[in-house]
């Protein structure tokens, strides 16, 4: 049987990991986990709650009451992140939810609470993990790690595109601001931020077909696995 390996994905906000991720997982038969799912589901968690986020004490008690699962829908073909049981994943993909994810993801308490259930997810290795600190902080001897970037103006159409189709009241420069914003706060916050790790491999999509950007990741991963 082949080896199996744990692959990293991090990279700025709408650069595509989840998209390569996903497409690695199941070319070859490995677990997909969307890290920024869980971050989105905690800070949707917090507003529905009314957690002032800037109290300790609240956190920590806020978080005692969060489950976090990852259910695989296959009509969706897609693993879909569920709140203390409840389906969440299309509201948390809102602008809304965009707007504050990165200032709960800063807190050190709400890393913790998610990092140590990634790691568990990763024990058995045979996994594609995306998100900021993954390569970091989240499995640091990763065998592939990957960085993703492109240009900005290209983040800022394919992310509006997507938002686009749910919300035809969306505008561009909404969504140019939120990715700044965000890029900006995941980057310069002191508890994990987000890095390109000295291993990591960089994949500029800026001039590549998804197709293109696919074969490149696939063949990295056959090397590391030894195929
Ligand atoms: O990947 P996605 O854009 O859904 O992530 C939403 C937000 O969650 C990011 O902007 C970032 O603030 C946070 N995040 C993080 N660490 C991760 C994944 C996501 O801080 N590993």
């Amino acid at each position: 049987m082949a080896k199996k390996i744990v692959i990293t994905i991090d990279g700025w906000s709408s650069c595509g990991k989840s998209t390569l991720a996903k497409q690695l997982s199941q070319k070859l038969g490995y677990l997909y986990v969307d890290s920024g799912a869980m971050y989105r589901a905690i800070t949707l968690y917090f507003l529905r709650n009314n957690i002032d986020w800037a109290e300790k004490k609240e956190v920590k008690d806020a978080l005692k009451s969060i489950n976090l699962e990852f259910v695989f829908n296959p009509n969706s073909n897609n693993s879909e992140m569920h709140l203390n049981g409840e389906n969440v994943e299309y509201v948390i993909r809102d602008l809304l939810i965009a707007e504050k994810v990165s200032d709960v993801a800063a807190i050190k308490e709400v890393r913790e609470f998610a990092v140590a259930q990634q790691q568990k997810m990763g024990t058995k290795k045979g996994i594609v993990m995306d998100g900021r600190d993954i390569g970091t902080v989240v499995f640091p001897k990763a065998e592939l790690k990957i960085f993703m970037t492109a240009d900005n103006a290209i983040r800022v159409q394919r992310r509006f595109k997507e938002l686009y189709e749910k919300n035809p009241n969306i505008t561009v420069e909404e969504v140019k601001d939120n990715l700044e914003m965000r890029d900006y706060i995941d980057s310069n916050r002191e508890v994990s931020p987000l890095r390109k790790a000295k291993d990591a491999l960089e994949l500029d999509n800026t001039n590549l077909t998804e197709k293109e950007q696919f074969n490149k990741a696939l063949n990295w991963a056959k090397e590391k696995i030894g195929e």
